[in-house]
């Protein structure tokens, strides 16, 4: 059993939940374990939505919508640095690195919001894993 984990850091994804988004309500529960990578299926007690974890915790703990954490995140390339574009949408420089470090540990999950959610191509989309990559190294 994972007894290190805290649920209280996963928040139910379903929208229509009169929970959604929100942490630490006590509402998360953990439902089982599986596949290949371990992943961890949760439970919402308050609507009965189960999801895996990359599902709930892409982007847990940001107040930030998703969209706007993913838009912010596809102008990094075009603005050529972290404080570039931290100038250009007002978000915290600090902010961006930690989307940054979310977007790369989940790279395959983003990559397909990227495409599907905000219609990048995949020229695009290479572009901003090469800077991640790039800035990682360094
Ligand atoms: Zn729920």
């Amino acid at each position: 059993m994972y007894l290190n984990i805290d649920v209280s850091e996963y928040w139910c994804p379903n929208e229509g939940c009169s929970d959604y988004g929100k942490r630490g309500k006590g509402n998360v529960v953990l439902k089982e374990e599986y596949g290949k990578k371990e992943q961890r299926l949760f439970k919402c007690k308050t609507c009965g939505h189960c999801f895996s974890e990359t599902r709930g915790t892409i982007f847990f703990n940001l107040v930030t919508p998703k969209e706007e954490v993913l838009r912010t995140l596809a102008m990094i390339p075009e603005k050529g640095s972290i404080r570039g574009t931290a100038r250009a949408t007002g978000h915290d420089k600090s902010a961006i690195c930690r989307w940054l470090k979310i977007a790369g540990e989940h790279s395959k999950e983003v990559t397909e919001y990227f495409l599907n959610d905000l219609q990048l191509t995949r020229v695009q989309v290479d572009e901003i894993w090469s800077y991640i990559k790039k800035r990682r190294r360094t």
